[in-house]
């Protein structure tokens, strides 16, 4: 079958783009490898959405997801292995076989930043975590470090100071990057200590995580804290491999036009795999509706 539109990436973009490509008329397919909604199926709360209030990152994600499927999408459990963009027909073959499509829109969004220490890579799973939501309720009445300045370290901070006895939020300079709402919780938070200008240097343990080195950059005082837990919170790397080398990119992001288009005629990226000021749910999913309507176009003939 010759879909419409192929989206590689079932994050809010992806799903977003679904569903108004198949509200549109199109038909559209979604390969995604892990699960629907990605970074947002794995975020503690959300509440900056606009009129939802708060909501929960998993029920947000499903809400997509059934959006998208209410609308006829389809969404294939599958790894991409290989892409052929350049081509007038463009195709994605993946471990669940091989899909045709006349445009694609690229949503295969970021993943986590390593801190690149000692300790890190022998104790990932063992008290070395990338997901907070995920992995927090381990660390019940336990000490933990959170290491990292942006909203995604605080938000981690916030979420685990509710159930760990202790919270040790490590950021490498004096101001977080994270939103001022978000910083002005935190005093909410007896639990939580704040070591600034503090840059992390290995995290000891043999079998479990029992402590972090740590240096302040200002002091160049070392020191060694007890805990049972490191969640690394330090920002994201774009999943680009597939298509890096055929696609014009900045610092490893897609590089797009306000219509979505990439560098090839017919390719589109969307979220947090293009460079944009914003990384948001909010403008993934406008990503993914921009994208889809910019697709339609280019299979009408009518945009490039
Ligand atoms: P981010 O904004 O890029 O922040 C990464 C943080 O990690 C920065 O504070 C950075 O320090 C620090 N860092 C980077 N490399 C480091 C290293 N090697 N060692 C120690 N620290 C390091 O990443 P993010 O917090 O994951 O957020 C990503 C995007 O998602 C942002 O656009 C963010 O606004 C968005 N987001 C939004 C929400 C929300 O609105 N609710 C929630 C989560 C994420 P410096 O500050 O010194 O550079």
């Amino acid at each position: 079958m010759l879909y419409d539109i192929l989206i590689a990436g079932g994050g809010v973009a992806g799903l977003t783009a679904a569903m108004y490509a198949q509200r549109a008329g199109l038909t559209a397919l979604v390969v995604e490898q892990l699960f629907p909604g990605g970074q947002t199926a794995i975020t503690y709360e959300i509440e900056n959405y606009p009129g939802l209030g708060m909501m929960t990152g998993p029920e947000l994600a499903m809400a997509f997801e059934q959006h998208a499927r209410k609308f006829g999408a389809k969404i294939v459990n599958a790894e991409i292995n290989a892409v052929a963009l350049a081509e007038h027909t463009k195709s994605f073959q993946t471990s669940a076989g091989d899909f045709l499509g006349q445009a694609v829109i690229l949503a295969t969004g970021s993943r986590p930043r390593l801190l690149e220490i000692n300790g890190e890579h022998k104790l990932t799973g063992h008290g070395v975590s990338y997901c907070a939501t995920c992995d927090g309720a381990f660390y019940k009445d336990k000490a933990v470090a959170v290491i990292g300045g942006g909203n995604t370290a605080v938000e981690d901070a916030l979420f685990l100071a509710r159930t760990c006895k202790t919270v040790y939020l490590i950021h490498r300079r004096d101001q977080f990057r994270a939103d001022r709402s978000l910083i002005d919780r935190l005093a909410g938070f007896s639990n939580i200590h704040l070591m600034l200008d503090c840059i992390p240097e290995s995290i000891q343990g043999e079998k479990r995580v029992t402590g972090l080195a740590i240096r302040n950059e200002k002091t160049a005082v070392q020191q060694e804290i007890e805990l049972n837990g490191v969640f690394v919170a330090i920002g994201a790397i774009p999943n680009n491999s597939l298509f890096s080398d055929c696609l014009a990119t900045e610092n490893g992001y897609i590089v797009t036009d306000k219509h979505m288009a990439t560098s090839l005629p017919g390719i589109f990226a969307a979220g947090d795999i293009r460079n944009t000021p914003l990384r948001q749910i909010i403008t993934a999913a406008s990503d993914g509706a921009v994208a889809a309507y910019s697709a339609s176009g280019y299979i009408a003939g009518i945009r490039a």
